[in-house]
């Protein structure tokens, strides 16, 4: 079995591959030094040794040169017994190293390994690699990206932690550490057990924090900023509970809507400052038109205030992401679908038409006539795609209950709206989920101006977890296609 890996990991290769074997019975009698190495977990142990003994294996424990077996009813209890033991031994040995480690933070100095920095585990700094440490600190204080960071030190030739280069995640962790401003930190993680693997736990109620000024390599100032810059990109990015990225970040720029307008020219709009001294003020403008004048763009109007536009689409979105709204929209496809289910014989004829089609002019491309045939054929098979899922998607229709997605939609729809007023860069992120193509702004000849665009809820109705109804999501967005969301706005003074 297994020589260097622990009896206390469940998903051993070598038990995994010891116990396929075992179905094919290639060997008559397991070895192994005490019944600890076959599993520490008292229960698991036991199974173990049913399937192992089921399969005609004996098993020899060579320490005590005794049997490991459940043969007889007293075998069993005895091997409980050792076992339990075993387990119990281990948990007190976990207890104890952690007894230690506390004594040993408690004492001022580090638990654990030799940490990057140091020459050893007693803070004596390592000259060169405390300088990139200090290095890392200063450029995060400055307000630099991670990764930019971590580019830099790799393009110039400073050897990483380990492996090839620098991870972001390396220099966060490098970041987050009290050590280097010479304070330990220990137990804001505790080691559990789940499905027989060792997972870290976050516990925040078992923290000690000692004073340990012989770690220190950064000033406490450097290493609050520092800090302060993470905290702030953590505010800025959207994560979802498992700690990952719900929304890639959006560049604006600054300004919340430059990634999402555009003129009725199909160009897209930019922010732009207009006016001197107090009529100073942000404009977002056709940049066809900024860079081409007259000539690119002949949609009137010098541009919409920044703030009153940005005011209004937040205002337009936080509206729309209540309950009733998203609701409203999933009910009238539902409805829709309903209908279809109860007849769908349209739907079915419409198919069979458009399967006829396409193998008409299938058979015509293989004649090798017209280039056009080809767009088609295309069309047609996507259509016919579409409808074929909507067809199936129809059962789905009938047994969709709109009171159970909405207990789930509430707290989600509550999630997007208070992202939507944490910050600009985290807004900018929610609305590219909810915004599939840019918006189009037309000022209107009398002042004011009006704005079109789609609306997509279908990544609010994916996260509500119902996958089984992605066919009902995929129709939304058909239906956002055909019918759009139309608005009017305020008239500028
Ligand atoms: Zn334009």
């Amino acid at each position: 079995m297994d020589d260097a890996i622990s009896g206390a990991v469940e998903t051993r290769p070598g038990l995994t591959a010891l116990l396929s074997a075992i179905e094919s019975k290639p060997f008559d009698v397991l070895i192994v030094s005490e019944q600890s190495r076959l599993a520490r977990d008292t229960f698991f142990t036991l199974t173990l040794i049913k399937r192992i003994e089921e399969a005609g294996v004996r098993i020899h424990g060579y320490l005590d040169d005794s049997p490991i077996t459940l043969a007889e009813e007293t075998d069993e209890v005895k091997e409980f017994v050792r076992a339990w033991a075993n387990s119990a031994e281990r948990k007190k040995t976990g207890q104890r190293s952690r007894t230690i480690a506390r004594r040993v933070v408690e004492a001022g100095r580090r638990a654990g390994g030799r940490l990057y920095g140091y020459a050893d585990i007693n803070g004596t700094p390592d000259p060169a690699q405390a300088e990139v440490v200090r290095r890392i600190f200063d450029e995060r204080a400055a307000g630099k990206g991670l990764y930019v960071i971590a580019r830099a030190l790799e393009r110039d030739g400073i050897a990483p932690v380990r492996g090839r280069g620098w991870y972001a995640s390396q220099l966060q962790n490098i970041i987050r550490n009290t050590c280097y401003r010479g304070v330990i930190t220990w137990g804001a993680q505790r080691r559990v057990k789940r499905k027989g693997k060792i997972v870290y736990q976050a516990s925040p109620e078992n923290v000690i924090t000692k004073d340990a000024p012989q770690y220190r390599l950064v000033d406490d100032k450097t290493w609050y900023a520092a800090n302060a810059i993470s905290d702030q990109s953590a505010a800025n990015t959207w994560r979802g509970k498992d700690g990952r990225l719900k929304s890639r970040a959006t560049n604006t720029n600054g300004f919340l809507l430059s990634p999402f307008l555009a003129c009725p020219c199909g160009s897209p709009m930019h922010a732009k400052q207009s006016g001197k001294g107090d009529k100073k003020q942000w404009l977002y403008t056709c940049t066809r038109k900024h860079l081409l004048g007259k000539k690119g763009c002949s949609h009137p109007g010098r541009g919409i205030r920044v703030e009153w536009m940005d005011k209004s689409v937040l205002k337009f979105f936080e509206e729309a992401l209540v309950g009733h709204t998203v609701k409203a929209a999933l009910q009238e496809v539902l409805d829709e679908q309903k209908a279809k289910a109860i007849d769908p014989k349209p739907l079915e004829a419409e198919i069979k038409k458009l399967q006829g089609e396409i193998k008409r002019l299938t058979d015509a491309l293989a004649s090798g006539e017209l280039e056009d045939i080809h767009d088609a054929v295309r069309q047609r098979k996507a259509k016919l795609e579409h409808l074929q899922g909507t067809l199936s998607g129809l059962g789905a229709a009938k047994e969709f209950s709109i009171e159970t997605f909405a207990t789930r939609l509430a707290p989600v729809l509550a999630d997007w709206q208070a992202h939507l007023k944490k910050s600009p860069a985290v807004a900018a992120q929610v609305l590219r989920k909810l915004i599939p193509t840019r918006i189009v702004v037309e000022t209107k000849p009398g002042g004011g101006w009006t704005v079109r665009g789609d609306c997509d809820y279908s990544a609010i109705l994916r996260e509500c977890g119902y996958d089984a109804v992605t066919n009902l999501v995929n129709e939304i967005v058909a239906k956002r296609n055909r019918s759009r969301a139309r608005r009017g706005a305020r008239s500028t003074p």
